[in-house]
């Protein structure tokens, strides 16, 4: 999601910049921050700095220096930059994702660990600070370099505009004097020596005229200051003329006041000279010219001049221009050549807004520097440049950048602090709470931290109370659940008692059931084995009881039944094991560790003393019964004990066929 995210937020820088570098920056900052904090194990903030220290960072920095149309001195400003924003999105998204509409649709990527109010408040406090501290910082900078840059261009154009008022008072100056000059010559042209001594006079005033020479129409040298320029000449008997000179012909045929281009002078030193000329009309007819007069003036010589030229400021240079764009004069630390060509042309402007320049030098060769200009054209045709370095104005800003960096990082540690301190002082109690829980606390104990604070807040107030109320409440029931628990577990026991007994005893005789009697069987069997010794087996049935049933009904055949079961157990002894009801009127004894003799004996009494018993069944009414007994005997290691059972079987089947009221016994060896 987040890539998708970056990859859009970025497509505009590529579009516009051709630049995917910052694509690659952003999305590699989505996808190490979404690995970093998957399921929200580490913090956003310091996962968000560690990346552009140490990945976002290093790409910018290598990515910057691809780009010719970046400035060398903007590539810091340029990463501290990108720093400050990557940071600054990396918040603007942490504090969107808490917003319902936006974490529901994230929250459709995979499931989030839930994570404790502390956590997400002080993520919440920290991301909005340091969204906050960024913005104010990129306002409050963006404020200062917007007043510092006007401070700078302001103070260029200032310093431009007392340079061309210097300049042009000088000239105007010069060219005012000429221009008066002119009339005072006209009226004493025709006296050659008045001529020279309005000249030598005017000359004495104005020193920065080197040399000055005056010509006839033809142009013809007719005086000059200092006069030896002309008389030296002239006693050789040569004439010089001038008439070739842009100084002469631009002006005989008007009357305006030329200044000439720069240039160097011939025969008077290696100066370089401008020419400054105005036509003499003649004082009676001023639309005819007389002929001309001109004074050399050597730029240099005006100290005031050269000093204001190269003493501007630190970061702006001066170049004087004549109308064939020739240096007449420069700043020194620019290096030119006087009346070398003089040029500029556009500097990098891709990225920029406002017009730079490289300068361009005699040699052709093109400055490393990149300028702002402010250029002024005066009317006689100079111009008038000066140059505001770039690296300057960039160099100061850099230094505030550096600076702002460090805030950034500062301002991000202080918002991580602070919001760890309101959101711990938030969730103090809550966390408390939470660890008397874990802690399965007593909260019947007076906690005093939760029961006599004024400062506790009204929630966890109301929390903890009705903590304490559950956990009171659960303690009562569970008391109550105990007791009746115990009554119950009470009660089942003793109806498992007399269901264990129900289970082993016949209902009606009280005796041993079947049950108990084949498990007997099967016990005493097992015994009878290892210790060696006989297993007997009597099985008694009642003679005719359907009789009994028929003729005094069924509850006396009961009653019977139960009166011959007590008289059975009067024979129980140690060896009689087992005295059972098998069912109907049939009865059985399992003797363990007598002889068949003996079994015998003890059958043949049971039946002697059944014959012999007088049933009460009712007032003065009295019953006899008998019983047939069949016996049988085995050595318990040689037969199992079915063949014990089927043998008794077969001996009571013996007993009713020989007449009932009989024993009859088999016996296996
Ligand atoms: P025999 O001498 O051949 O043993 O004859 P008998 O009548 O005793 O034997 P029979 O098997 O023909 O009849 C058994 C009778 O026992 C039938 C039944 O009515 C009676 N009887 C079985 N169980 C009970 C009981 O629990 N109570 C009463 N009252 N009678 C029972
Ligand atoms: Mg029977
Ligand atoms: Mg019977």
């Amino acid at each position: 999601m987040g890539l998708v995210a970056s990859s859009l937020a970025s497509l505009p820088l590529v579009l516009a910049w051709g630049s995917f570098w910052s694509t690659l920056t952003f999305g590699l900052e989505a996808v190490f921050i979404g690995l970093l904090c998957k399921n929200k194990r580490s913090n956003i903030v310091l996962t968000v700095i560690a990346y552009w220290l140490f990945i976002g960072m290093p790409i910018s920095w290598y990515s910057i220096s691809q780009y010719e149309d970046f400035l060398d001195s903007h590539r810091t400003t340029i990463l501290i930059k990108q720093l400050a924003n990557g940071i600054l999105y990396a918040h603007l998204a942490a504090l969107l994702l808490p917003l319902s509409p936006v974490s529901r649709f994230f929250s459709l990527a995979g499931k989030i660990r839930a994570r404790s109010i502390k956590e997400q408040s002080s993520h919440l406090i920290s991301s909005l600070l340091i969204t906050l501290g960024i913005l104010f910082f990129f306002y409050t900078l963006n404020q200062n370099f917007n007043n510092f840059s006007e401070k700078f261009a302001q103070s260029h154009i200032a310093k431009h505009n007392s340079l061309e008022y210097q300049l042009s008072l000088i000239m105007e100056d010069n060219q005012k004097a000429i221009a008066e000059l002119k009339y005072t010559l006209a009226r004493v042209w025709e006296d050659k020596q008045q001529r020279g001594e309005v000249l030598l006079d005017f000359n004495s005033r104005n020193p920065s005229f080197k040399t000055m020479v005056v010509a006839n129409k033809s142009g013809d040298l007719i005086n000059s200051s200092p006069p030896e320029l002309v008389q030296n000449v002239l006693s050789q008997n040569e004439s010089i003329n001038i008439a070739d000179r842009d100084y002469f012909n631009q002006v005989i045929e008007n009357s305006h006041v030329y200044v000439s281009p720069g240039f160097v002078g011939r025969g008077f030193g290696r100066d370089l000279i401008v020419a400054v000329s105005t036509a003499v009309p003649a004082a009676n007819d001023s639309t005819k010219n007389l002929g001309v007069v001109e004074g050399s003036f050597v730029l240099t010589s005006e100290k005031s001049l050269k000093q204001a030229i190269n003493n501007m400021s630190d970061s702006v240079e001066a170049v004087l221009l004549d109308q064939n764009d020739q240096v007449l004069m420069s700043s020194e630390k620019l290096k030119l050549l006087s009346l070398s060509p003089f040029k500029l042309v556009p500097g990098v402007s891709k990225f920029y807004d406002h017009d730079l320049v490289n300068l361009v030098d005699g040699n052709g060769i093109k400055s490393d520097e990149v300028y702002y200009i402010e250029e002024s054209v005066f009317h006689w045709g100079w111009k008038l440049i000066t140059l505001r370095n770039e690296q300057v104005h960039a160099s100061v800003i850099e230094k505030s950048l550096i600076l702002f960096a460090f805030s950034i990082v500062l301002v991000v540690l202080l918002s991580y602090l602070f919001a760890w301190l309101i959101s711990h002082s938030w969730s103090y109690y809550m966390q408390k709470l939470i660890q008397l829980i874990d802690r399965g606390e007593d909260f019947e104990k007076e906690l005093i931290e939760f029961e006599e604070n004024d400062e506790l807040p009204e929630e966890i107030s109301k929390l903890y109370q009705e903590i304490k109320r559950s956990r009171l409440k659960i303690t009562n029931m569970n008391q109550v659940l105990q007791n009746t628990v115990a009554e119950r577990t009470e009660k089942l026991q003793l109806l498992n008692t007399k269901l264990n007994v129900m289970a082993r005893q016949d209902a009606l005789t009280k005796l041993d059931n079947r049950r108990v009697f084949n498990d007997s069987l099967n016990e005493l069997w097992i015994e009878c084995q290892r210790e060696l010794i006989p297993l007997s087996m009597l099985i008694i049935d009642l003679d005719y009881f359907k009789k009994v049933n028929d003729t005094y009904g069924h509850p006396i055949g009961d009653q019977v039944l139960i009166y011959l079961g007590k008289e059975l157990s009067q024979f129980k002894t140690d060896g009689v094991k087992c005295i059972a009801r098998l069912g109907g009127e049939e009865f059985s004894m399992l003797i363990k560790g007598i002889e068949h003799k003996e079994s015998i004996e003890l059958a043949e009494k049971i039946r002697s003393h059944i014959a012999g018993l007088s049933i009460s069944i009712g007032t003065d009414k009295f019953i006899n019964v008998t019983v047939s007994i069949g016996v049988a005997s085995i050595d318990a290691t040689k037969f199992t004990s079915s063949k014990l059972y089927q043998l008794a079987d077969n001996a009571l089947y013996e007993a009713k066929h020989s007449g009932r009221n009989a024993v009859k016994h088999l016996e296996l060896d």
